[in-house]
């Protein structure tokens, strides 16, 4: 046994001393006794005789047998947590029965009931709450998975791999017969019984293979599956066109559950998902829910190779398969869509998560190098850094050496458990580069600071630019070597022209410079500069860094107006925008309303990427980038600065707010930008406060989909309308039967930025549709509140604070890996004034004296004390 005290370190991984090679599993279902009966086939990897040691977690043994003969009680010893066969032979048959009550399994982990269906999610250790095992990534078996249930209330019994027999039985019950031929680990594994409507599709691989494919969900439901099945097919050609991968069973199925912990989870051809990455329609999803909807299908899809058929050898690895995955998601996304807005989406959100997590208490590389619960370590570090860490590899070295490195990597890799290091090999190899120094992306937490300053020579034509990194101290790691840095730098003069220079090191000129900065500071010699130029450092934003290039805002106008990649220009409005708002520019709003207005003069081209424009950088954004952050002030910074832009451009922005809606529906992407653009013209209006409730009105009875009802719900809602209870009530009323669209209801009133914020979440927490059994319940109240209302949880009288530690504090009882979740945005707890910090720590103590507050729970508040 582990005590709470000793974290589980990467440095210590053993390999396992015994492996399992086929596992066969009974299952005999019944919501409050159910039998599984796992028999393995057991075979010795370390040298002599040493004990089999199994997890288990909540489990209750019936029998224990090896080659048909029970054990006795002195040749093993079991607790709920653990088995330990004592000196079992070096290869043997073992037949484990136990007892499971799936119908009080509130963590969600493991075999549990949502809505009278069993459904299981293994990973990262839930397999052992269902038998004792050797509940670890690196053991690798092939599955066959019986399973018997009543007929009537289970119709539909799914395992992983291909249905190869099933029938009746006696007194109303049936049974299924699934087997995987693919090795896999226990996190993978996955099983269903339930009552589902199901819609089927077919898609032929490259190679010829017919797959059917079925999406399962609530019955009524099937009619919304039609977008996630179109995106699945998607998905399955773009592996075969970009990376050459095919699919490797007859059969892949997706069921869709209410109650879930995470997005989705890809067991082996048996997808689960959380059902709101699954159910869409115009009536009921936003645009939001489409891209999503498209992104998460396409993120499990992918991992049938990365993660499934290529594992992780521990969890410390786990960005080996989610951070090569985000990256595949993220460039499947672009490719259905369009790169320049997916990019600048992608770094909003690594902004908005990861820069504040590795800011933070709770910062650690993206390969963590110790866990008390790997739970806690699915995070924006470990999924958005670990994606950008996989672009800057291929920015590195080029396309076609990172192309060749990922083939290297699934031949040689496939079927088995690998590490970090076994995959960065492989583009070693095929780059011909020594890479031993980008291993620090994976080792060293902490967002890399970069500082660019440029002297130009008119006379010489020449222009230095000064380019330095360091990366701020962590917990644990206070000295940081330099990371390589990719960056991809362009110069503009202030009327627009694109300078074509030559850098020392290469032999003819560009109009584009890929750099790669591998030490502390380095000096870059452009020569043949005509003009005194404008740098763009990291155009595409080449890594996963923040930049202080110190430009003038005229200069950053210049570019907004003229740099030919999309996100330097969107970047150049945001950092004017943030500027203004944290008082460091006197420059007059009008220049920026003046930029904006051109960005909706071209919005006819790319009204996504005008509406990203539009979007003026968010509170928490600017509580980042402040010393001893004071929310309120920060709040009325950027609210005084949307409202001198909102006037400027007010005959501009009304008629966009108030446009009759495009029918019939499409959720394509140019039709997703013409909504985004009306509903960022609903937002900069709503600065003007209650004075725009006809138009927040009028959008709001116009709208012919959920986006756009949202979108005018939010504007109402931040502009202090006394509509906003109205149009609730209504919308309330309308929609109460669907919980997925009751989930909005509640997040978008736990994010309006109101001065009745806190007494509305205190309302909603005793509502009776609020479920705390239910995840996407809590967060829709929680998480909205938490994440996207910073001024309200960060209250100077310490409500905010208090709300989301007891709500978390309730929840933990029945689901630990949700309530710990909760805690994260704790993590700036120390940024504040000392009231603030005050009432945060007191919440943040008091958690921490509670006896019986869970592993994962006091993991996270540990770390964000200490
Ligand atoms: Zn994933």
């Amino acid at each position: 046994m582990r005590d709470a005290e000793s974290p589980i370190r990467l440095s210590e991984y053993r390999p396992p001393d015994y492996l399992i090679d086929e596992i066969a599993l009974v299952f005999s279902l019944e919501p409050q006794a159910t039998i599984v009966a796992a028999r393995s086939h057991v075979r010795r990897q370390a040298d002599g005789v040493t004990p089999l040691v199994l997890d288990g977690k909540r489990l209750e043994l019936q029998s224990v047998s090896i080659d048909g003969q029970p054990l006795t009680t002195e040749q093993y010893s079991v607790t709920p947590e653990l088995l330990t066969i004592h000196a079992p032979p070096a290869s043997f048959r073992l037949d484990v029965v136990t007892r499971i009550n799936p119908a009080a399994n509130t963590h969600l982990e493991g075999l549990y009931m949502s809505g009278g269906r069993f459904c299981t999610q293994c990973e990262a250790e839930g397999f052992r709450a269902i038998t004792y095992s050797l509940d670890r990534p690196d053991v690798l078996a092939r599955y066959a998975v019986r399973i018997e249930a009543a007929k009537e209330q289970y119709p539909t019994l799914l395992s992983n791999g291909n249905l190869v027999e099933h029938g009746g039985m006696e007194n109303g019950r049936h049974f299924a017969v699934w087997v995987d031929p693919h090795p896999k680990p226990s996190y993978l594994f996955a099983l269903v019984a339930g009552k589902f409507d199901a819609i089927t599709d077919s898609f032929k691989t490259r190679s010829g293979r017919e797959v059917l494919l079925g999406i399962h969900v609530d019955p009524g439901d099937a009619p919304r599956a039609l977008y996630a099945m179109d995106a699945l097919k998607r998905s399955m050609k773009w592996d075969e066109d970009v990376f050459g991968r095919e699919y490797d069973l007859d059969l892949f199925n997706i069921v869709a559950v209410r109650d879930f912990n995470f997005g989705a989870m890809e067991n082996k051809g048996l997808n689960i998902f959380n059902s709101s990455l699954i159910l869409a329609d115009a009536d009921t999803a936003t645009d939001a829910d489409f891209e999503a909807i498209e992104a998460v299908v396409g993120h499990e899809y992918f991992h049938n190779w990365t993660g499934n058929r290529i594992t992780c050898r521990d969890w410390f690895q786990l960005c080996l398969k989610e951070g090569l995955t985000v990256y595949r998601e993220q460039e499947f996304s672009a490719d259905q869509r369009s790169r320049a807005t997916q990019r600048i989406k992608d770094v909003k959100r690594l902004r908005a998560r990861q820069f504040a997590e590795d800011a933070g208490p709770l910062a650690h590389p993206v390969r963590p190098n110790q866990y008390q619960k790997i739970d806690n370590f699915y995070t924006a570090t470990v999924y958005e850094k670990g994606g950008e860490v996989i672009r800057l590899l291929k920015r590195m070295i080029g396309a076609d050496a990172f192309k060749r490195g990922m083939d290297l990597y699934f031949e040689r890799r496939d079927g088995t458990a690998s590490t970090v290091e076994d995959f960065i090999a492989c583009f070693a190899e095929t780059s011909g580069r020594d890479l031993s120094g980008f291993m620090r992306w994976y080792e060293q937490a902490g967002t890399p600071a970069v500082k660019a300053r440029g002297v130009y020579d008119a006379e010489a034509r020449t222009y230095h630019l000064t380019i330095s990194q360091r990366v701020p101290a962590t917990p644990g790691q206070p000295e940081k070597k330099p990371p390589p840095i990719a960056l991809q730098i362009g110069l503009i003069t202030q009327d627009g022209e694109r300078l074509t220079t030559q850098l020392e090191t290469e032999s003819v000129a560009h109009e584009e410079h890929h750099v790669v900065l591998d030490q502390t500071q380095h000096t870059f010699r452009f020569s043949g500069v005509a003009k005194p130029p404008i740098p763009a450092i990291a155009r595409g934003f080449s890594a996963p860094i923040t930049i202080d290039d110190g430009l003038s805002v005229e200069e950053r106008l210049a570019q907004m107006a003229h740099d030919p990649d999309p996100f330097t220009r969107w970047e150049a409005g945001q950092s004017i925008a943030r500027a203004m708002m944290l008082g460091q520019t006197s420059t007059p709003a009008a220049a920026l309303a003046t930029a904006l207005g051109r960005e909706l003069d071209r919005a006819q081209e790319d009204s996504a990427f005008a509406a990203l424009a539009l979007r003026l950088p968010e509170l928490s954004e600017l509580i980042l980038a402040s010393d001893k952050p004071d929310p309120d002030r920060l709040y009325a910074a950027r609210e005084a600065l949307r409202r001198e832009i909102a006037t400027a451009l007010r005959e501009r922005l009304e008629p966009l707010a108030r446009a009759k809606s495009e029918t019939p529906f499409s959720a394509s992407a140019d039709a997703a930008g013409r909504r985004a653009l009306k509903s960022a013209a609903l937002d900069l209006l709503a600065a003007l406060g209650a004075e725009q409730t006809d138009t927040f009105l009028a959008a709001y009875q116009n709208s012919t989909g959920m986006g756009e009802t949202i979108a005018a719900l939010e504007a109402l809602g931040a502009a202090g309308s006394g509509e906003f209870q109205a149009a609730l009530d209504e919308f309330y009323e309308r929609w109460k039967a669907n919980p997925l669209v009751i989930d909005k209801w509640f997040a978008v009133q736990a994010a309006a930025p109101r001065e009745d914020a806190m007494a509305r979440v205190e309302k909603l927490r005793s509502h009776p549709d609020f479920e705390l059994r239910n995840p996407n319940r809590v967060r829709a109240l929680a998480a909205a509140f938490a994440m996207r209302n910073p001024r309200a949880f960060h209250a100077a009288d310490g409500s905010g604070y208090r709300f989301v530690a007891r709500l978390a504090a309730d929840i933990d009882a029945m689901n630990p890996a949700l309530a710990s979740r909760l805690l994260t945005p704790f993590e700036s707890w120390r940024r504040f004034d000392s009231v603030r910090q005050g009432h945060a720590k007191a919440e943040l103590e008091r958690l921490a004296a509670l006896p019986t507050l869970s592993k994962n729970a006091r993991e996270m508040v540990e770390r964000t004390l200490a």
